[in-house]
């Protein structure tokens, strides 16, 4: 049974999302030697170029080095921020996000971070040892992070005006947290209600009025061989604090990371209240 290698086929192996030549090398094909990351190919949702075991019979060859004609490796960015669509496009969004994105850009841009990973990395820095941020214009929290080194998440919990409440209980069908109730009078359950502002949404008596959204701020969650949830620091950032905030996180990071050791791990290792600290300007 004849069996072709698609690299030896000389087939360009293109990301789907990009159009860009996927990156070589980190798993070796058993029959030429040459491959794209695994788990690069899984996240540019390429089609996996490693061929399948050989056949009883059939000879594996030697691994090929690299040649001339393989394609330049792309860059390997030092961080990924993730935003979510925004007020701009979801109507659960309490925010729009394009230029709290560009806040951030700019703040990680400017941050030792990049320095940090070629310091620490001189042969190159993995996937996994870039800076993962990720940003939710509300509470749903969309692109997860929960499972980022550094999750920002919006919320905005109503003020609760009940003189103005007309009882209509339109408030009561709006809240999936079951955190309003009527009587004896309009109330809100803090312990229950996440920020949604859905309720206030609905009201059109104006009883329930939501203020400018706010971020919460958690950090270290992470995924692989040992996945934990990020945890949220005691505080609420505005929009426009958000670049000067994710710099100090970073400038923390920086200082105390161990070669080698996850932005979790660094985090834990710290405990968050140093982070609260540093925001905080203690
Ligand atoms: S996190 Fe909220 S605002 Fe962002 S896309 Fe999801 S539902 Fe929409
Ligand atoms: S929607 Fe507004 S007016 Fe109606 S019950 Fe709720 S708070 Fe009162
Ligand atoms: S903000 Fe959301 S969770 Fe809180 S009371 Fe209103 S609907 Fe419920």
């Amino acid at each position: 049974m004849s069996w072709e290698c698609p690299h030896q086929s000389g087939e360009a192996l293109l990301c789907s999302r990009r159009g860009q030549p996927c990156r070589p090398l980190e798993t070796g094909c058993v029959l030429c030697g040459r491959v794209t990351s695994v788990g690069d190919a899984v996240r540019e949702r390429v089609p996996l170029p490693v061929c399948r075991p050989p056949e009883r019979g059939e000879k594996a060859a030697a691994a090929a080095p690299m040649t001339a004609d393989m394609p330049p490796a792309p860059p390997n960015p030092a961080w990924q921020l993730t935003v979510c669509r925004g007020a701009e496009s979801c109507a659960a969004g309490l925010v729009a996000l394009a230029e709290t994105a560009a806040a951030l850009e700019d703040a990680v841009r400017r941050s030792a971070w990049a320095d940090h990973l070629r310091r620490t990395y001189p042969e190159g820095h993995r996937p996994h040892h870039r800076l993962r941020i990720a940003v939710a214009a509300c509470p749903n929290a969309c692109p997860q992070p929960q499972i980022c080194d550094i999750g920002l998440i919006a919320g905005s919990r109503p003020r609760v005006r009940a003189v103005a409440c007309t009882a209509c209980g339109s408030c009561l069908d709006a809240c999936r947290e079951g955190a309003l109730a009527l009587s004896p009078g309009l109330a809100l359950d803090p312990a229950r209600c996440v920020g949604c502002a859905a309720c206030a949404r609905v009201c059109a008596a104006d009883a329930l009025v939501a203020p400018q959204p706010t971020f919460r701020l958690l950090l270290g969650g992470q995924l692989g061989r040992h996945p934990a949830w990020a945890e949220e620091l005691p505080l609420r950032l505005a929009p426009h604090q958000l670049g000067p905030a994710l710099e100090r996180v970073i400038a923390l990071l920086v200082r105390h990371a161990r070669p080698g050791e996850r932005v979790g791990a660094t985090v834990r290792r710290l405990g968050l209240a140093a982070f609260t600290d540093a925001l905080c300007g203690t």
